[in-house]
C-alpha cells in the first residue's frame, strides 16, 4: 500500500547520500521533500506539520553520532519519528483480569468490521483463548448471516439473536429510511457476554451496527452498547482505502465511542493510505492490527516499528 510513499522518500535520501556534512538548506530540502511525500500519501496535514518540525529540530540540532553519516543520521530521525506518530510501542489486546474479556468492534459499514471479527476470533484461538463472537449488528438483517458465516470458517462459535425473537425486543432505534432496526443490539450484546459466562468462553467480540457514513442514531447506538457492556477494549475498524474521509471518521468514531485501539483494514489495497497512518498520532489510541485481505488469516499484529522500516526500506 505505501509503494509510492516509500519510493519518494527512498529518493529523497539518496540526494543526501555522499555528503560529508548536510548544511541547514540541504535539511530544509530534504524536509520539504518529505513533507511533500507524506502528504501526496494523504497523511493529515497536521500530522505532517507535527512530523516535519521534529524531523527538523533534531536534525539541525546536536545529535551527534560517531557511528553515522550525517544522511545516516537523517534517515535513523526520520525512522523514529514515524514510529512515534504510528504509535511508538507494539500494542495488543489486554485481558480482562477476570474473564471473559470483552472487545467491541464499531466502524463504518463496509470497512472490513465482520471480516476482522473472524480474524480476530481465529488469532484469539490460535493462542489458547475460546472466544465467542455475538451478533450485533442487527441494522442489516444479512449482517448476522455473515457474521455466522465468518464464525464457521473461522471456526469460532456465534451468539445470535433467534429470528422472530431478536433479544426479546421489538426496538425501534431513530426514525426514517433504513435506521429500523430488528432487534436491540444492547440486549443482544449483554445476552452473549452472559452466554460466555455461562459456557466458560474467555473472550467475547461484539460485531457492531456501521452505516455507510458517520450518524448520530449509529453513533448513539454505539454508544449505548459501550456504556452497557463496559467492555475491556473498543476496536475501530478503518478501511484504509477510504483516503482522506479517514480523518474525519476516526475522530468521530473517537467522540463517539471512545475508542481503545485502531484495526486498519484493507492495506493489501493500492490506495495511498497515509491518512489511515494519521489515526494513531490524531487520537493517541494504538494501531493494533493490520488486516490485508479476505482470507481470515490474513490479518496480523501492527508493529509501528517495523511499518516504519516498511515505508522507508
Ligand atoms: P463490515 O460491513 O464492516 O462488516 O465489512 P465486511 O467485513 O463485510 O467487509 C466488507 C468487504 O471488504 C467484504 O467484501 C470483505 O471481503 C472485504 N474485506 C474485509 N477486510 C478486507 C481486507 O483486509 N482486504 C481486502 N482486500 N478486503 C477486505
Amino acid at each position: 500500500m505505501f509503494a509510492s510513499l516509500s519510493d519518494r522518500l527512498t529518493a529523497t535520501f539518496k540526494n543526501l547520500r555522499g555528503k560529508g556534512r548536510l548544511s541547514e538548506s540541504d535539511v530544509n530540502s530534504t524536509i520539504r521533500d518529505i513533507r511533500l511525500a507524506l502528504l501526496d500519501a494523504d497523511v493529515a496535514l497536521p500530522v505532517v506539520k507535527r512530523f516535519t518540525s521534529s524531523v527538523r529540530e533534531r536534525a539541525l540540532g546536536a545529535e551527534v553520532s560517531q557511528a553515522l553519516n550525517p544522511a545516516q543520521q537523517v534517515v535513523k530521525i526520520v525512522q523514529e519519528e514515524l514510529v512515534a506518530i504510528l504509535g511508538g510501542q507494539t500494542r495488543t489486546i489486554r485481558f480482562a483480569k477476570q474473564p471473559p474479556t470483552v472487545i467491541m468492534l464499531a466502524g463504518l459499514q463496509g470497512s472490513g468490521k465482520t471480516t476482522f471479527a473472524g480474524k480476530l476470533g481465529k488469532w484469539l484461538k490460535d493462542q489458547g483463548h475460546t472466544p465467542l463472537l455475538v451478533a450485533a449488528d442487527l441494522q442489516r438483517p444479512n449482517a448476522v448471516t455473515q457474521l455466522e458465516v465468518v464464525g464457521e470458517r473461522a471456526g469460532i462459535p456465534v451468539f445470535a439473536p433467534e429470528r422472530g425473537n431478536m433479544g426479546g425486543h421489538d426496538a425501534v432505534l431513530g426514525s426514517g429510511e433504513g435506521t429500523r432496526s430488528f432487534g436491540d443490539p444492547v440486549a443482544v450484546s449483554q445476552m452473549g457476554i452472559e452466554q460466555a459466562r455461562a459456557k466458560q468462553y474467555d473472550v467475547v467480540i461484539v460485531d457492531t451496527a456501521g452505516r455507510l457514513a458517520v450518524d448520530a442514531n449509529l453513533m448513539q447506538q454505539a454508544s449505548d452498547i459501550r456504556t452497557a457492556i463496559s467492555p475491556d477494549e473498543v476496536l475501530f475498524v478503518l478501511d484504509a482505502m477510504i483516503g482522506q474521509a479517514a480523518v474525519e471518521t476516526a475522530q468521530a468514531f473517537h467522540e463517539g465511542v471512545a475508542f481503545t485501539g485502531v484495526v486498519l483494514s484493507k492495506l493489501d489495497g493500492d490506495a495511498r493510505g497515509g491518512a489511515a497512518l494519521s489515526v494513531a498520532e490524531l487520537t493517541g489510541e494504538p494501531i493494533m492490527f493490520a488486516s490485508t485481505g479476505e482470507k481470515v488469516t490474513d490479518v496480523e499484529v501492527f508493529h509501528p516499528d517495523r511499518m516504519a522500516s516498511r515505508i522507508l526500506d
